[in-house]
């Protein structure tokens, strides 16, 4: 008997060697084959008889072949010809430069080719797409005429799989076990999941594949929005420790010893952390905001409630450097408070170390900022209440779950620097409520963003030697891909050698990710306090990085960044008082009208949404950011719609069944175990 995880092998037509492609291709059970979706489709609806396929239109044609040769021309270029023949008439198929097709097409096959019609000794088509639907001594497929093409691999054609796919597909569509809610199905209007996979498999209709991949994303959705509700119920759900009343002692203090007023968004986030802080359960809440939006004074605001109802409260960057800069920043804004931040840094001595740890588990510390990794080695907490979490886009959904478990429950408030837009939050950050940021609070001048092309070179470097006599510091950005790094990594050296030469008697130095850490903190350490002009940096310069004399940044080769990430990179300067300027270097004029687009923009959230558009799931941050979740089907941009329903059922079904034990979500949970394996440890945990 068939069940879905039977191996591939026990169907008819697949032996020991076709298993091992399949195996290659991600296919190992009948389930597998079920899910191994066509990449595309060929629409047979449209086909022309070869007689009504006339000079100067754009054709579909299905035809045996009659005949074929390669054929050399004065101009040394071998074209492959074949005569295709239908019920109707003849016609002749020219691709010039593709000698190589003579070994894949043969002679009696059933051939489908696409392509315009043209006049060369009678009528003559030059396809630009061409399918094999059948072998010479072969019936044509009798499916649909809309015509799945799967992904293939060597020793499996994407014709044997379509084969075996029809041949199975009644019988394995009787296996298909379908555990959404049907409430969300249907306000979805998403198809039941057996019809969605004939659809994708064998479809009737031009539109019947889009509707089953929809119904195939709602099921990611839906178990993504799953285990995101599960974090989010373990975060909740682990309030012991702290009790916070809203006393205005502190946090009155702050706000009457400010130089500004805080903007409305602000005091909307002060506002949803102290409902939060105050509430019964725990908070676990993102603040989402561009670079300088003035996160840090609102999670300061978090940190004096604490502190005001006497617990502690530490701030945690991702990095040394980044600990220092925010320690300095805090240091200031409590200066007149009479607070002074206790700060633990990897480089100081193992007796100074060892005296911020004492004061931190006796409680004479109140305020701390240092890294995570010093956080979690062994330090102890004399009453803990809330944790800052700096640049947590660095962490996965699991993670973040894992540092809650630790401990005395803390709250805890992430800040980010990457905005991203709301679907996508509810995904990656469906574990946290979100507040957040838009505008910048000072009205500073936007960076003045310029797209200039290779020739204008002089004219930017003349530009960085003027700033820099002026007293003003500047990055140029050099892109390392890991494919080419080594290239990458030289072109970026030979930059930083010319930029010395031609702009001495500048300081210019490079950093690269090649670099020991400690040796490119010292290299970022010395441009921070002025001794270095002009930085070359290959890898992304440090999140959040703070250098306010840096006024200028040169990106080259911009079009191998992302939107979202030459965003970030932007937002390294712009951060003083002093106008702030980014050129991208960019000759490719395909990547112009992009680049032009980024410019004229200067809104993240606006920025991460055309991003999202541009590379839809492809290499995105959030992808990784998704950690274990691989969406094989869903979109955010096109699936953005289902996002919210597949959310609210998520969250009903974890309040219900918290573990997902009872039937029959068991299968539920086999499948996320299955999809998700990552995802299945925070099942685990409870
Ligand atoms: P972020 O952490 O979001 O990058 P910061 O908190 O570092 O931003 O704030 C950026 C700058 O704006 C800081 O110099 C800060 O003092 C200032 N700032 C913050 N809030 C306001 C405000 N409401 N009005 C004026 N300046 C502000
Ligand atoms: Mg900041």
């Amino acid at each position: 008997m068939l069940r879905p995880d039977t191996p591939i092998q026990f169907l008819k037509g697949v032996g020991p060697r076709r298993a091992e492609a399949f195996e290659r291709i991600g296919v190992g059970t009948v389930e597998d084959l079920l899910y191994h979706a066509p990449h595309r489709y060929l629409d047979a609806t449209t086909v022309t008889p070869i007689a009504q396929a006339s000079v100067g239109t754009d054709v579909t044609v299905v035809g045996r072949v009659v005949s074929k040769a390669v054929v050399p021309t004065r101009r040394r270029l071998r074209i492959f010809r074949a005569v295709l023949r239908d019920d109707t008439g003849v016609i002749e198929c020219a691709w010039p430069g593709q000698a190589f097709l003579d070994r894949t097409i043969k002679q009696g096959q059933l051939l489908l080719v696409s392509g315009p019609v043209k006049y060369y000794h009678g009528r003559q088509m030059t396809p630009r797409e061409q399918i094999v639907l059948a072998g010479a001594d072969e019936e044509g497929d009798r499916g649909g005429l809309i015509l799945p093409v799967y992904p293939a691999t060597e020793g499996l054609t994407h014709r044997q799989i379509r084969r075996l796919v029809q041949e199975h597909l009644d019988r394995l569509l009787g296996l298909v076990d379908d555990t959404l809610p049907d409430s969300l199905r249907r306000e979805s209007r998403a198809l039941p999941l057996a019809e969605a996979l004939r659809a994708v498999h064998r479809p009737t209709e031009p539109g019947e594949p889009e509707q089953g991949r929809r119904r195939l994303a709602l099921d990611e959705l839906f178990d993504l929005q799953l285990v995101v509700a599960r974090a989010r119920h373990l975060a909740k759900a682990a309030k012991k420790g702290p009790h916070f009343e809203i006393r205005r002692a502190l946090t009155s203090q702050l706000k009457a010893s400010l130089p500004f007023e805080l903007t409305a968004e602000q005091k909307r986030a002060v506002r949803e952390i102290t409902a939060d802080m105050t509430a019964s359960e725990r908070m676990h809440r993102l603040l989402m905001g561009d670079v300088g939006t003035g996160k840090t004074v609102v999670a300061l605001f978090a940190m004096l409630l604490a502190v005001e109802n006497d617990y502690q409260a530490v701030f945690m960057a991702p990095t040394e450097l980044l600990a220092e800069q925010h320690a300095r920043t805090l240091a200031t804004l409590l200066h007149p408070l009479g607070i002074v931040p206790e700060v633990l840094l990897g480089r100081l001595s193992g007796t100074e170390k060892a005296a911020i740890r004492a004061r931190l588990s006796s409680g004479g510390a109140r305020v701390a900022v240092g890294t995570h990794a010093l956080f979690q080695e062994h330090t102890t907490f004399h009453h803990l209440g809330l944790v800052v979490i700096d640049e947590q886009h660095r962490f996965g959904v699991e993670q973040r779950a894992a540092l809650i478990e630790k401990g005395e429950a803390p709250d805890v408030l992430l800040l980010s620097a990457t905005p991203i837009p709301r679907t996508l939050a509810l995904t990656l950050y469906g574990d946290l409520d979100i507040s957040v940021l838009r505008q910048k609070p000072h009205r500073q001048a936007p960076v003045k963003t310029g797209v200039r092309a290779n020739s204008d070179r002089l004219k930017v470097y003349q530009f960085l030697r003027e700033r820099c006599k002026a007293g003003r510091q500047a990055y140029v950005v050099y892109p390392v891909i890991e494919e080419s790094e080594r290239v990458d990594l030289k072109a970026a050296t030979t930059m930083a050698d010319e930029l010395r030469s031609r702009l001495a008697p500048l300081d210019v130095e490079l950093v690269h990710g090649r670099m020991k850490a400690e040796d490119r903190d010292a290299v970022m350490r010395r441009f921070r306090d002025g001794a270095i002009d002009i930085l070359v940096a290959t890898t992304v310069i440090e999140v959040g990085i703070d250098v306010p004399n840096a006024t200028v940044m040169v990106i080259e080769h911009p079009e191998r960044f992302g939107l979202a990430q030459l965003h970030q990179l932007r937002g390294r300067v712009g951060r003083g008082a002093e106008e702030s300027h980014c050129v991208l270097i960019a000759d490719d004029r395909s990547a112009r009208e992009r680049l032009l687009r980024f410019a004229r923009t200067s809104d993240g959230f606006r920025i991460a949404e055309l991003d999202l558009k541009e590379r839809g799931m492809g290499d995105l941050a959030g992808k990784r950011q998704a950690g274990g979740f691989a969406l094989r089907f869903a979109d955010f941009d096109r699936d953005g719609d289902l996002v919210d329903g597949a959310r609210r059922a998520a969250l009903r079904l974890i309040a219900a069944d918290p573990d997902l034990s009872t039937s029959p979500h068991t299968t539920l949970r086999r499948r996320i175990e299955r999809r998700y394996r990552r995802g299945m440890e925070l099942f685990r945990v409870g």
